[in-house]
């Protein structure tokens, strides 16, 4: 699997990212020895990125995965590590917080990528993205701790999450690192940031979108609403074609795209791990494209 480098400035991360959100989910799965065997299916594929944040699994992801570096730290090395933070949740493991809330204040950021760095077992991360727009932000100030994350080594370079194309440039003016990515829900299933200038503002400055969620988060699966039965069985025909499967086939259609889109894909199956790796291989034809998009959409184009 090649990398992808997103900026000119950016990190390069691998063409597929894994997630991982769900990694603590299954209990009978939230020990050390499965996340050696996660890590070690998406490295064999090259799928070197992990993308994390503070709050995965209730504040719990983060640590989960450090056990697997403190007790292999030359994992480190060969992979690079994505983590976010910005949004408080009301957790056990959080009792101050009173109600659900966006933090984007320096303190809080900078507290907040601290304690990764602890719980992961490393003294950096390859990119810190801020969660969510904050209504509350106040510029000046996270543009600040942002530059001093970067300055200071504990994060290489910075970027944002569910930005829109506004909250993105008023950020990115007041920054020296630039942000090199939005990371978004995108997928054949959610087409919004397609059309909404989110994947236009990511191609002008050269930053490839990161894409959340790219299975519809399973819905292309289990989904029993008309777009994703639309959706699903025409990816199943063109997968005959490529001998390929279904999850491959949403896949090829986000790194298809021109924008080089970064699908992070969330599966706690290993073998599921390995065979959409596979989608990296796949090139769609425009028509192809369309055809999926069609489906997604219920029209025809205009
Ligand atoms: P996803 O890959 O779209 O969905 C993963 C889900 O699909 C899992 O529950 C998986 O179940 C299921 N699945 C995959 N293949 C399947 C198959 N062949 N049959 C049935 N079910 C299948 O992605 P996601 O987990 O929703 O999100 C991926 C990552 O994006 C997260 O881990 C996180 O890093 C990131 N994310 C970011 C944000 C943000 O705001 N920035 C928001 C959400 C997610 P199995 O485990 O059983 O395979």
């Amino acid at each position: 699997m090649k990398k992808i480098q997103l900026s000119k400035q950016g990190p390069s991360l691998s063409q597929i990212v894994y997630g991982v959100w769900r990694l603590g989910d299954n209990p009978d799965q939230a020990n050390v020895n499965d996340v050696f065997k996660k890590i070690d299916a998406a490295l064999e594929t090259g799928m070197t990125t992990f993308d994390h944040a503070d709050i995965y699994g209730n504040y719990g992801c983060e640590e989960l995965f450090g056990m697997a570096l403190a007790e292999r730290p030359s994992l480190r090395e060969g992979m690079e590590i994505v983590t976010k933070a910005g949004i408080k949740l009301i957790s056990d493991k959080r009792p101050s917080h009173k109600i659900k809330s966006y933090d984007t204040s320096p303190q809080h950021l900078m507290s907040s990528l601290e304690r990764s760095l602890k719980n992961l077992h490393t003294d950096h991360v390859d990119l810190f993205l801020i969660h969510r727009p904050d209504p509350f932000m106040d510029v000046d100030a996270t543009a600040g701790v942002l530059d001093k994350m970067v300055s200071s080594g504990k994060a290489k370079h910075v970027g944002v999450s569910n930005f829109t194309t506004s909250q993105f440039s008023l950020l990115n003016s007041r920054l020296e690192n630039k942000l090199v990515t939005n990371q978004v829900e995108l997928s054949c299933l959610h087409m919004d940031t397609l059309h909404d200038g989110t994947v236009d503002q990511a191609m002008e400055l050269n930053c490839s979108p990161m894409a959340w969620s790219p299975l519809g988060g399973g819905r292309l699966f289990t989904g029993s609403d008309d777009q994703s039965i639309r959706v699903s069985k025409t990816l199943e025909k063109l997968a005959n074609k490529y001998s390929a499967d279904t999850a491959q086939m949403a896949l090829a259609w986000l790194l298809s795209h021109p924008a080089k889109i970064i699908p992070i894909i969330g599966t706690n199956n290993c073998d599921r791990i390995k065979s959409m790796a596979k989608a990296c291989d796949i090139k769609l034809s425009r028509e192809e494209w369309f055809e999926i998009w069609e489906a997604s959409a219920g029209t025809e184009v205009p």
